[in-house]
């Protein structure tokens, strides 16, 4: 069997010496089946597209593709899979947060038709900041709340999978990817290693709180309209509250004939400031959707190579 480890890189040149070698011990180690490994430069600012030739000049197994500029790490898993040609296939982190020795066991489990996807998971989130950590588990609770795969907490890209789940995967055309959510989606037999997380080798990470932020709302918009639903929800919430108070002065003035003896100058002001701020919230949320739809309609590809290896 042909097996395909893929590789996004983004400012690697540092981890990836480090990586390349544990992927050739563990080459060594299975034996009986042939390997690719198909590194995806996404536009690095560093040396990444050196180190990678230097690694395609010396060794067949080293496939790659560069990008013209960087399209994220969405878009650099795509173009791997794309590229691809494995019966077995795996997406793994430059880093070497992915430990490349799970794979010969992801190997042994597939072999032995025990799943068609072997992923894996962080049992623990040490070395991550706290406020990291805490917000992602916020998260992972909101999200599975609102869709209808399941989207494990801790659930990393690296896996391992047969040639039937890629090409599901690749026939998902969408342009704002959402990988955790399309895995899911799919389906297929699934089973999960854990492993406690380790630091990177070298470099820095490329997240910040923002793109994490951005990345969340992302993915919920991605796979779920629960938001919008809850736009109509609170919608119907607000009037409904300005129908009871609307009921209330009225038999106030015209049956109890109290009238208003202070002019209600700050509750008028709040309601308008509350109503103002839900009407506000749901044109955000219609925003979010519309902007997506604009964006997919386009059918923009969803990177652009400038380089890549042949056949
Ligand atoms: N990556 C990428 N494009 C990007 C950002 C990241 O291809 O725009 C790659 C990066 O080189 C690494 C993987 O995605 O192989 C995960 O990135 P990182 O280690 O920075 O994320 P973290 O492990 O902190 O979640
Ligand atoms: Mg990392």
């Amino acid at each position: 069997m042909l097996i395909s480890l893929i590789i996004p890189c983004y400012n690697e040149e540092e981890a990836l010496p480090f990586l390349y070698n544990a992927l050739c011990d563990v080459r060594k180690e299975v034996t009986g089946h042939k390997f690719e490994f198909i590194f995806v430069n996404d536009g690095s600012r560093d040396k990444t597209s050196d180190v990678i030739r230097g690694f395609a000049d010396n060794d067949a197994d080293v496939k790659y593709v560069f990008f013209s500029r960087n399209f994220g790490k969405e878009a650099a898993m795509y173009a791997g899979l794309e590229k691809s040609k494995g019966d077995l296939v795996a997406i793994m982190d430059a880093d070497m947060q992915d430990p490349p020795s799970l794979i010969p066991k992801m190997i042994e489990m597939i072999e032995n038709d025990e799943a068609d996807i072997v992923a894996s998971r962080r049992v623990s989130r040490e070395g991550e900041p706290k406020i990291r950590s805490f917000f992602a588990r916020m998260f992972y609770k909101l999200i599975n709340r609102m869709v209808e795969v399941e989207i494990a907490d801790g659930a990393r890209d690296f896996r391992l999978m047969k040639r039937q789940v890629v090409d599901a995967i690749l026939d998902l055309q969408e342009r704002q990817r959402f990988s955790k959510g399309i895995f899911a989606w799919v389906g297929f037999r699934t089973k999960w290693l854990e492993f406690v997380n380790t630091e990177r080798v070298a470099g820095e990470t490329k997240w910040s709180f923002f793109k994490l932020f951005k990345y969340a709302i992302d993915g919920i918009v991605a796979f779920t309209t629960a938001p919008l639903r809850l736009a109509t929800y609170v919608g119907f919430g607000t009037a409904f509250l300005g129908f009871v108070y609307l009921v209330y002065y009225f038999i106030r003035a015209i049956i109890l004939r109290i009238y208003n003896e202070v002019p209600g100058y700050p509750s008028l002001l709040c309601f308008i400031l509350f109503i103002g701020g839900m009407i506000l919230m749901a044109l955000g949320i219609l925003g979010e959707y519309m902007g997506r739809t604009f964006i997919e309609v386009k059918r923009r590809p969803l990177y652009i190579k400038s380089e890549e290896t042949k056949e």
